[in-house]
């Protein structure tokens, strides 16, 4: 697959990107620049940087739900919505106030159309003749990320990151590329911010980024990358610290593109390496050693909606009893203690004990699908820096291991070095 030859492109640009008016009117210059080139644009915002904490921030200031009624979670969402439609605004007004005729196009406008779970909705359709009207007609189209509308007209959000979905999403319906605009200039082989030595990726696979975005690459929210792949959408990763020169052309800002596999001509074994906070840890001590006690305590579990990671039972120092650990997302980690501590009886264990002092260190590759000793080096680097891990989880093109939360910095560097990552 080659970027296709289209003259439609959607342009992404994230909170750091917009986050005063001074980077408004430095994207403002970027998208003239695509425009002057002949392209028809359409472009996805973010609120700016650090408006959805505020946001989210005053929800919860608005007091807990009283006893027996439900969380207003469709009223958080009018709330949260708010940040893009203002930086929507100020970049149509910005465009405009250079000369070129651009408009915005809230969510329920177009309609991009989501289920009802409010907070974190799933974009179900996103027709696309409103926008491609509008961007045909030689106008820019400004289009806030992150929103949605359901069926019968509530505004809805797509959780947090979810402004990256709605760009590959516009781009989807439109038949068009799309170039993520952010504060790094590209997919690094880790978070540079915590590894300098890290490299930026000139190509990713889809398949590779899902995994690293699932596995805290925050670079992009992972459902756009789902959503990307299932649509073929070719997705380019760029920095937005750049200007156009004189001429109006902008600079060679090559970034990372994201593609099929079968585009990326240098083989590498590992591309990635990835931390994530979100988890925490529980462990059932003395859980009797019943066959079906697992099955008890993962049905309860899923029944719930808890999503379990991580899974490892070893044996307990009683006889008949096994310790049982798995992982979870840490917002659901309280309620799942709770829940098996009120079933402690029934599920017949001794003692619960919690952490969420844990991170998941995370190596990504398509080649080692084919390659032996992938995670035989991932024990001995780990091992030489004195970390011992708490559980494992494979797949074909993943290792994961937990481990205590301090050492994850020196993990993720250390795992960095000794596959080869390191910029020379
Ligand atoms: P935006 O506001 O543009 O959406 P984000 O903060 O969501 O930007 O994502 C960009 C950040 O992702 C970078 O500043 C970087 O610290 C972080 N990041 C994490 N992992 C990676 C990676 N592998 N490559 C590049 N950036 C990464
Ligand atoms: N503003 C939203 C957030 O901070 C969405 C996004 O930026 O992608 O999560
Ligand atoms: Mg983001």
């Amino acid at each position: 697959m080659t970027r296709p030859e289209t003259t439609r492109l959607v342009m992404k640009f994230g909170g750091t990107s917009m986050g005063d008016l001074e980077r408004i009117r430095r994207a403002a210059r970027i998208i003239a620049a695509e425009a002057a080139k002949g392209k028809q644009i359409a472009v996805v915002v973010s609120a700016m940087a650090g408006k959805t904490n505020e946001l989210v921030a005053w929800t919860d200031g608005a007091g807990p739900a009283a006893a027996g009624l439900p969380l207003s979670d469709d009223e958080y969402d009018v709330v949260v919505a708010s940040g893009e439609q203002v930086t929507s605004g100020l970049l149509a007004l910005t465009l405009r106030n250079m000369g070129l005729n651009a408009r915005s196009w809230m969510g329920w406008q177009i309609p991009i159309i989501t289920d009802d779970a409010h907070g974190r909705a799933r974009i179900e359709d996103v027709p696309g003749d409103v926008l491609g009207a509008a961007v045909d007609s030689g106008q820019i189209a400004i289009v806030p990320g992150f929103q949605g509308v359901t069926r019968d007209g509530r505004i809805t959000t797509l959780g947090r990151g979810g402004s990256d979905t709605s760009a590959v999403a516009v781009a989807a319906a439109l038949g068009a590329p799309c170039d993520i605009y952010t504060d790094v200039d590209g997919v690094y082989t880790t978070d540079p911010r915590i590894e300098s030595r890290a490299r930026r990726l000139e190509k990713v696979s889809y398949e590779e980024m899902l995994e690293m975005a699932s596995l805290g690459a925050k670079v992009l929210q992972t459902r756009s990358v789902e959503l990307a792949m299932a649509k073929q959408v070719p997705v380019r990763v760029l920095s937005s610290f750049i200007e156009p020169d004189e001429n109006g052309n902008l600079p060679e800002n090559a970034g990372t593109l994201i593609c099929d596999e079968d585009e990326i001509v240098e083989k590498r074994i590992v591309s990635g390496v990835t931390m994530s906070r979100d988890e925490a840890r529980i462990t059932l001590l003395g859980l009797a050693d019943r066959t079906d006690a697992p099955a008890d305590v993962f049905t309860r579990l899923a029944e719930a909606n808890v999503n379990v990671d991580m899974i490892v039972q070893s044996q307990a120092r009683t006889e008949g009893a096994v310790n049982l650990t798995f992982t979870t997302g840490r917002r659901d980690a309280q309620r799942a203690a709770e829940m098996m501590t009120a079933a402690k009886a029934e599920l017949g264990f001794e003692e619960l004990r919690i952490d969420a002092d844990v991170a998941k260190i995370s190596v990504i590759g398509v080649g080692m699908r084919s390659h032996a000793g992938v995670a035989q080096t991932m024990f001995r680097a780990l091992a030489d820096k004195g970390v011992k891990f708490q559980a494992i989880s494979t797949s074909e093109i993943k290792i994961s291991v937990l481990i205590e939360d301090a050492y994850s910095e020196l993990a993720v560097r250390a795992l960095h070095a000794a596959y080869g990552l390191d910029a020379l």
